[in-house]
C-alpha cells in the first residue's frame, strides 16, 4: 500500500504516520525528518536546507526529490510506503507521479486530515515547547501556514482530479482520528 498524508503543518500527520507504518508494517517517509536529519549530520545538503528550514519556506525542490530518490530505493519501501511532507507543491507532485510511474509503484491513495487553522497554531506551540524544534517559533508557524496555503493546499486537488483523495476529520483523540483513517484505507491495507 502506498499512501500519500496530506494536511497543514501541526495536522497530526506524523503521529498518524507511526501508528499506520506499525499496523501495515510499511516505512514511514518523512521529508522533513530526512532535511533534519542532514541537518544534524551536517551534511552539504544540510547545511543548504537549515535556514530555508528555519525561516519556514521550502527546500528547493531538487535537493528533496533526490533525496526521496534515495530513500524510495532502500529496500524496505518496496513493501510500499506511507509518505509525510510530500509532495508540497504541484512541481513535486509531477515529480512524484514520474518518479513512482518509472518504479511502477503508483500512489493508492492520497488521505488529508483537515484540522481548523486556529486548532493548528495552538497545536504547533506545545510542538514547540516540547520538541525544541527551531521552526515552531511563531513567527515561523505562521510562514509555514501562510506557505502551506498557497503552496501545498492545491496537492489535494492534484489528487482529487485522479480520484484517488479521502477527506478526513483530523480533530478528535488520536485514535479515533487513527480509526477514521483504517476505516477509509482500501480493503487489503486495513
Ligand atoms: P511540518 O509539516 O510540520 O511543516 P515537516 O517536518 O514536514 O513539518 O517540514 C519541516 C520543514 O522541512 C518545512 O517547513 C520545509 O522547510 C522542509 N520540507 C519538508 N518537506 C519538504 C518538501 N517536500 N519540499 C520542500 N521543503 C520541505
Amino acid at each position: 500500500m502506498r499512501i500519500v498524508l496530506l494536511g497543514a503543518p501541526g495536522s497530526g500527520k506524523g503521529t498518524q504516520a507511526g501508528l499506520l507504518k506499525a499496523d501495515l508494517n510499511i516505512p514511514h517517509i518523512s521529508t522533513g525528518d530526512l532535511l533534519r536529519a542532514a541537518v544534524k549530520a551536517g551534511t552539504a545538503l544540510g547545511v543548504k536546507a537549515k535556514s530555508v528550514m528555519d525561516s519556514g519556506q521550502l527546500v528547493s525542490d531538487d535537493i528533496v526529490l533526490g533525496m526521496l530518490e534515495e530513500r524510495l530505493a532502500q529496500p524496505d519501501a518496496r513493501a510500499g510506503f506511507i509518505l509525510d511532507g510530500y509532495p508540497r507543491n504541484l512541481a513535486q507532485c509531477e515529480a512524484l507521479q514520474h518518479l513512482l510511474e518509472r518504479l511502477q509503484q503508483p500512489v493508492d491513495v492520497a488521505l488529508q486530515l483537515v484540522v481548523p487553522s486556529e486548532m493548528i497554531v495552538d497545536r504547533l506551540a506545545g510542538r514547540a515547547a516540547a520538541e525544541n524544534r527551531k521552526d515552531d517559533t511563531p513567527d515561523t508557524v505562521r510562514e509555514r501556514l501562510r506557505v502551506y496555503a498557497e503552496q501545498t493546499a492545491p496537492v489535494a486537488g492534484f489528487y482529487e482530479q485522479q480520484g484517488r483523495l479521502t477527506v478526513l476529520d483530523g480533530v478528535g483523540e488520536l485514535r479515533d482520528v487513527y480509526q477514521r483513517i483504517l476505516s477509509s484505507l482500501p480493503r487489503r491495507a486495513a
